[in-house]
């Protein structure tokens, strides 16, 4: 695979002052720390670094304060938590650029870790603005961006940066990169998505996109409703979105067009309700009956789902296939993650999910570490399978090729 990005593997960090862009915006409420997988997963580049002998200074937003200093904002409990998983004192600054953050860097020896102040606590952070860009780089010597979850963003530490430091990507974003790369830009074929949630609306370029460059779309999920109301099938009171018909023909027949397949439900678990334990009922998907709601895929469509998926190299995974929430309609979706994780177990499958309620169902079904790669990205990831161009990923783009994406 060709090297179109530089890594830690290409830059001597030996007491240099390395400034890291991670993601340090975890759930916290209450004093406590909710999540700490973002913190997890920054870790193995903070450590690599100190082992290396860099004087480590961590950049990162957390949440959206509307003011500096504003209370609920600040970086400093978030800091405790990074030293808790990193098992080494982290030092924190109360600013993030100016005279007391030079004097914090200064104090650093080689192999210790600062935690600057929220980056979003300066107006120049979400403008991007060249002063405060400058502002930061006269903390650093070397740009480490590990933060693909912010790659969305053209803020100042996400992606100004990397126009005025030697700029490499972190561990972390080294494997999302990766996994992309391997799931969507260069897949080993067959090649198939699982398209699934709740809103055709929401998903509309990311289907377009995928149509272009997989063999196989599962649909699942209220989206598929919204396809099967487009075949002339009657959906009952399922959710679907009855003005997108039209759009959903449309990318089917786009999809057809560029030999991509789209493998819709053939069954449906039906109910009245969408409860815990509500009476449930599996039907053809022909014969959704008028007062009831399609609220996950059947028997069939799962069996079906697997055959195809037994062909396959490679899949990449967004959106339930059902209410997975609630049971009995999570029993489609998890059917599907465990076929999944077995083949991907069994070195048969390349396999790479993402999305908010995806990774919280693939840990539902207990194989998220069964997986080749789970994305916690959530809207960066999104904006991959749509196929957009995130700012932070191409600021640290070796210049010679634009053109394709490899890690
Ligand atoms: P992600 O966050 O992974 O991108 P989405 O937000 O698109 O996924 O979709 C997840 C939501 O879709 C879940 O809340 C789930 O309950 C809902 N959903 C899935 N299938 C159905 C269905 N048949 N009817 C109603 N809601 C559904
Ligand atoms: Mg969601």
């Amino acid at each position: 695979m060709t090297k179109l990005f530089r890594t830690l593997d290409d830059v001597n960090v030996e007491e240099k002052r390395v400034l890291v862009r991670g993601d340090l915006n975890i759930p916290y409420q209450d004093g406590k720390a909710g999540d700490v997988t973002r913190l997890q997963r920054l870790a193995p580049t903070i450590k690599e670094l100190v082992a290396k002998k860099a004087k480590v200074i961590v950049l990162s937003h957390f949440g959206r304060p509307k003011a500096k200093g504003e209370v609920g904002f600040t970086l400093f409990p978030i800091a405790r938590e990074l030293e808790k998983v990193l098992q080494l004192p982290v030092a924190f600054c109360t600013e993030t650029v100016g005279d007391k953050a030079k004097a914090a860097v200064a104090a650093l020896k080689p192999g210790e870790v600062l935690v600057l102040e929220n980056t979003r606590f300066e107006k120049g952070e979400e403008a991007n603005d060249a002063t405060f860009v400058k502002q930061l780089a006269e903390l650093g010597d070397i740009y480490v961006n590990d933060a693909f979850s912010a790659a969305h963003r053209a803020h100042a530490s996400t992606e100004g940066l990397a126009h005025i430091l030697p700029a490499v990507a972190g561990r972390d974003m080294q494997s999302e990169l990766s996994a992309i790369t391997k799931a969507l830009i260069e897949p080993a074929r067959p090649v198939m998505a699982i398209a699934g949630g709740s809103k055709i609306s929401t998903k509309l370029d990311l289907l377009k996109n995928l149509s272009a460059r997989m063999d196989y779309i599962v649909l699942g999920g209220a989206m598929a409703n919204t396809f099967l109301a487009a075949e002339g099938k009657a959906v009952g009171k399922s959710m679907h979105e009855a003005d997108m018909l039209a759009t959903a023909r449309d990318i089917r027949a786009a999809a057809a067009k560029n030999n991509c397949t789209f493998i819709l439900p053939v069954d449906v678990v039906v109910a009245s309700e969408c409860k815990a334990g509500a009476a449930a009922q599996t039907v053809d998907a022909a014969e959704i009956p008028a007062d009831k709601m399609a609220l996950d895929v059947g028997p069939k469509s799962v069996a079906a789902i697997t055959e195809k998926l037994r062909t396959c190299k490679t899949i990449v995974w967004n959106g339930p296939m059902g209410v997975f929430e609630v049971p009995p309609f999570d029993a489609g979706t998890k059917a599907v993650a465990k076929e999944i994780a077995s083949l991907t177990q069994a070195g048969k499958l390349l396999s790479v999910a993402g999305g908010g309620d995806t990774v919280s169902a693939v840990n539902a079904a207990g194989i998220g570490k069964q997986l080749s790669y789970v994305s916690t990205a959530g809207g960066a990831f999104l904006e991959w399978l749509e196929g957009r161009e995130l700012p932070g990923v191409e600021a640290l783009r070796i210049q010679s090729d634009k053109s394709r994406v490899s890690a």
